[in-house]
């Protein structure tokens, strides 16, 4: 038989469940990825998203040709609707089946849906398996049967469920031989970014390791210091995390080789491995809400949510300008906004604080918030962002409690205390003194006049009060208590 290999956020070559499986069912195993026009459409022209596709094309196409010991070997790559692509292609090749691995946002599994009517009207199967996660839809439920909505349960069933075949490679490079050479007018490269109409990379530096070459290169360079993890993952200004997101997120790095790392080094007692394998946990945690309460993508998790009123209006709108410009006065919040629209990541520490900061401070709706950072997060994913939105918003599941309003000067001094974050992404403000930094607005006239800073002119004054903002949220949230 041969099979065609659709690959869409498993950008790899090695430890891919979808490829080994078509491995090992066909003789001939074609590959494909498809510049989906219905995703690459609505997005702007300069995205480091999609440069960061293309560079892992690259490698894929590479590692595939190399796979198959073949010149004609390797990714064929079609600019077009996936839904038309996909079953015109496997039909051209005479497939018998198609191979894809699970995707389980709302929308992928639509596309996927008619993808599979399609391919059934001309006899062809389409299979699909696990792969971006650990553990998924219902491999981890209560004993009800019924999903798990608070993390620390889940999370304790989801070790006892994990195993070492969960956690096992597969093993694609035993079955290389039955990749086919592609047909002579598929042999052509990557198309560059110009020619899918996007800006060249050039214009939009990536400044972040691309390809499964990449990722390996990161994941290296975390193991020298993931025991440390614990302590430092919450300072913005140290190199705590792994900066494996966007990787995970196109999946150019297995997340079986990353958690099976990490449980060996964690039962060896590593404690940074037990607090990243948590991480870990929380991402598969969160798809299986998305997968089982798709609800989330429009309205709160818990719908008494859903009755609470956000400001709206051209003052909202300003605010929210000011909010994702990096203009609000508070310079941890404005440095975190500026790493993300600088550089497409923003720590995670800084997520919790800048996602706060724009529901329980400025009263903005946090599907605003979530949508301006699934525009300009590099690792943007669904159900992650939804969670992480939800969390901050209190709306969600096993969310923040709705009292909980993070000070941002106090986080800032907390978790920014040498003010070298700040410094970096508000080089205008690099000469304050250290206090005066976390909040200028307390700074003393002289020291702001040393500093070369005029407050309004070079940085803007506060566009809310802590205390005042606090109390109006605590107003917004009354609805919520009576139900
Ligand atoms: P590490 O600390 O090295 O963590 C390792 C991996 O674990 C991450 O790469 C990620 O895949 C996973 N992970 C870590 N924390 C979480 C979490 N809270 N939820 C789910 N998975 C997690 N993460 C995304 O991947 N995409 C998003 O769009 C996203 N949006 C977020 C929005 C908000 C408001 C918040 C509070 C968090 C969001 N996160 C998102 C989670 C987290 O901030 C990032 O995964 C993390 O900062 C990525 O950096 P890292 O790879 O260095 O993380």
């Amino acid at each position: 038989a041969t099979g065609l290999v659709w690959f869409r956020r498993d950008l790899r070559a090695c430890d891919h469940a979808a490829l080994y499986h078509a491995l090992t069912q066909c003789r001939k195993v074609h590959c494909v990825f498809v510049f989906d026009r219905a995703i690459l459409d609505a997005l702007p022209r300069a995205d480091r998203r999609v440069a960061f596709i293309r560079e892992a094309l690259v490698e894929l196409d590479a590692a595939l040709r190399t796979l198959a010991s073949h010149p004609a070997g390797g990714l064929i790559v079609r600019h077009a609707l996936a839904t038309d692509a996909v079953p015109e292609l496997a039909q051209a090749l005479q497939a018998q089946a198609v191979y894809a691995n699970h995707d389980d946002e709302p929308q992928a599994l639509s596309r996927d849906s008619l993808v599979r009517t399609r391919l059934a009207q001309t006899g062809i199967a389409f299979h699909t398996f696990k792969d971006h996660t650990l553990l998924e839809r219902d491999e981890v439920l209560t004993q009800a049967g019924t999903p798990y909505s608070v993390f620390t349960p889940y999370k304790n069933a989801w070790l006892r469920t994990i195993d070492a075949f969960q956690l096992q490679s597969y093993a694609v490079v035993r079955h290389a031989h039955r990749l086919a050479p592609r047909p002579a007018p598929e042999c052509l490269p990557v198309p560059a970014l110009g020619a899918l109409g996007f800006e060249a990379a050039q214009n939009t530096p990536l400044g972040l390791p691309t390809g499964s070459s990449g990722a390996m290169r990161l994941f290296e360079d975390f193991l020298q210091r993931i025991h440390r993890y614990a302590d430092t993952r919450d300072y913005p200004a140290i190199k705590g995390p792994s900066y494996l997101s966007v990787h995970l997120r196109f999946g150019t790095i297995s997340p079986r080789l990353l958690a099976r790392s990490a449980h060996a080094l964690a039962q060896g007692g590593n404690p940074g491995a037990t607090t990243w394998l948590n991480e870990l946990i929380w991402r598969d945690f969160y798809c299986q809400i998305l997968a089982h309460h798709p609800h989330v993508v429009e309205r709160s998790f818990k719908p008494a949510y859903d009755a609470i009123q956000w400001e709206t209006g051209d003052e909202a709108q300003a605010l929210f300008s000011a909010w994702c410009e990096g203009r609000t006065g508070y310079p941890l919040v404005d440095a975190a906004m500026a790493q993300l629209n600088q550089t497409g990541y923003m720590h995670n520490r800084l997520r919790m604080v800048a996602a706060s900061f724009l529901v329980k401070h400025l009263g903005i709706d946090w599907r605003w918030g979530e949508h301006y950072f699934a525009t300009h997060l590099n690792d943007f994913d669904l159900a992650a962002n939804n969670g992480g939105w939800q969390w901050a918003s209190s709306s969600g599941c096993d969310a923040q409690p709705y009292f909980r309003i993070f000070n941002p000067v106090s986080q800032s001094e907390k978790f920014d205390a040498e003010g070298r974050f700040i410094r970096r992404y508000l080089p205008q403000l690099a000469a304050l003194p250290l206090a005066a930094l976390h909040a200028p607005w307390r700074a003393r006239p002289l020291e702001l006049q040393e500093a070369g800073v005029v407050l309004g002119h070079h940085y803007p004054q506060p566009i809310v009060d802590h205390d005042s903002a606090r109390q109006r949220t605590l107003q917004r949230y009354a609805v919520v208590k009576t139900t």
